[in-house]
């Protein structure tokens, strides 16, 4: 048998929390340094951590999502080790009692759905940050230190690469819809670790594992993933270079895996039980009731979409991306007659202007019941979408509604026979080369001669009925 990949992921997220972990100093991204910070966060003798509910809540809410049991009791406990951004020597996370445990998430595959098992999803504080600089110093930033941190932990599930990232993109929409973060990789709001190695099915045996660091976007972790398994792969077959245990880092600019460490393994750390904090217990009535307030996920409301208005499955993939842009789309296919109409509305001319401006759906400027006017003008034929495409930024650019400007404008679509039978005939005298082409058998000419009046016509010709006429004259 030929070697198998393996792969496993542990994602970092932070929580959306008011404030932090253990205090209640603001957890707020982007204040001036260490303007958040309080004896409890920064480590001070005699003081004592008090544990966030919100956080606890966060944790179970993403728990119960991904199938995950939540424990009846657990505890925190302390991982023992140095480093400067760590002010206590310490972090308080979970060990061997997780708040929550043994889930899954289902992908779609390519085709092939494909079940990655969750091992866990337990709450731990984040550290502060080292910021080094040029000149060979480093400063210590503790505004994150004690930032609610939530770790999510796969089995070795994985075989491609293309499974780990859309376990990511995955995940982070489902973090997203259950708001208990933001989950944004360039702010550092979401984190992630694979580790990789390769077995063989036959014999059990293995390579060892590799964990890699420093990743910042999903599509560093792809690449990575690939490039690592690429390099076991060589390295088990070839035996130019032997394989370690160890960490690695994601050079960016090189595109390569580097030997950051030898891995350290569990004992390293000296786990024991926080003893500054009592185990946790949530009420059962508490767990039923959160669950009971847990919103439609991405993959059910995809499905939906393409059961409720006839949409592929494509479509409904695109739009349930953000829970925002699901609930516009929603709300404009409410309000017109063609589900599929709004659909591309959305998916095509929203999404660019949204790309262009960089922002989410909550900066268009443009009310779902706005568009739903627009998209009504051009399910009925009172404009193409030619026409509807130039409304559309009016809109945006002037705030005014869809129907006020075609009538402002004159924009409606020329339907009327008479008129357009008129420019079709001129159009056939000006290009007797173009009806030439075409009577000898150029089918495809025709198109010319459509673009001819609807040029005449800036546009706003009714362009089936000008193809409908043109081939009558034609005969
Ligand atoms: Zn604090
Ligand atoms: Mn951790």
């Amino acid at each position: 048998m030929p070697l198998q990949p393996t792969i496993g992921l542990e994602v970092h997220a932070e929580l959306s929390t008011k404030s932090k972990m253990f205090c209640s100093c603001a957890n707020e991204f982007g204040a001036p340094p260490d303007s958040h910070t309080c004896p409890v966060c920064l480590g001070l003798p005699g003081s004592l951590p008090v544990p966030n509910r919100q956080a606890v809540e966060s944790v179970i809410r993403t728990g119960l999502a991904l199938g995950c049991h939540v424990a009846e009791r657990c505890r925190f406990a302390r991982k023992n080790y140095f480093y400067p951004d760590l002010a206590k020597n310490f972090q308080i996370s979970q060990y061997d009692e997780p708040l929550t445990h043994d889930g899954h998430i289902d992908l779609e595959g390519e085709g092939q759905p494909v079940r990655i098992r969750i091992r866990r999803a337990h709450l731990e504080e984040d550290t502060g940050k080292n910021i080094h600089l040029s000149d060979g110093h480093t400063l210590v930033e503790y505004n994150r230190c004690g930032v609610p941190l939530m770790e999510v932990v796969t089995e070795p599930d994985f075989r491609t690469a293309e499974h780990v990232r859309e376990y990511l993109y995955t995940l982070r929409s489902i973090l997203q819809y259950l708001g208990v973060s933001s989950a944004d990789m360039e702010k550092g709001q979401m984190r992630c670790e694979p580790t990789i190695n390769w077995i063989d099915p036959d014999t059990g045996e293995r390579t060892p594992k590799v964990e890699i660091k420093n990743l910042n976007s999903i599509k560093s972790v792809y690449e990575a993933v690939k490039y690592e398994l690429a390099r076991q792969k060589r390295a088990a077959a070839m035996g130019e270079e032997e394989l370690v245990q160890e960490t690695r880092r994601w050079d960016e600019a090189k595109l390569v895996t580097a030997t950051m460490r030898l891995k350290e393994t569990a004992d390293d750390y000296m786990y024991f039980p926080e003893p500054d904090l009592a185990p946790l217990a949530p009420e059962p009535e508490w767990i039923e009731e959160i669950r009971a307030s847990l919103p439609e996920l991405p993959r059910a409301r995809a499905q939906r979409l393409v059961v409720d208005y006839g949409l592929p499955a494509y479509d409904a993939g695109v739009l349930t991306e953000t829970r925002d842009l699901a609930d516009y789309f929603e709300a404009v296919a409410a309000a017109v007659p063609d589900a599929k109409l709004a659909s591309n509305w959305v998916m095509g001319d929203v999404r660019a202007w949204l790309n262009q401006e960089g922002g989410d759906i909550s900066t268009l400027p443009l009310a779902p019941t706005a568009l739903s006017e627009l998209v009504s003008l051009v399910a009925a034929g009172t404009i193409n979408n030619t026409t509807a495409k130039d409304v559309f930024a009016k809109m945006i650019a002037e705030g005014k509604g869809a129907q006020e400007i075609v009538e402002a404008e004159g924009l409606a679509q020329i339907s009327d026979t008479g008129e357009l039978e008129r420019l079709v005939e001129r159009a056939i005298a000006d290009n007797p080369k173009i009806v030439e082409d075409y009577r000898g058998g150029k089918r495809k000419a025709i198109g010319a001669l459509v673009g001819a009046v609807m040029k005449a016509t800036r546009g706003q010709a009714n362009a089936g009925l000008v193809n409908k006429l043109l081939k009558k004259k034609l005969g």
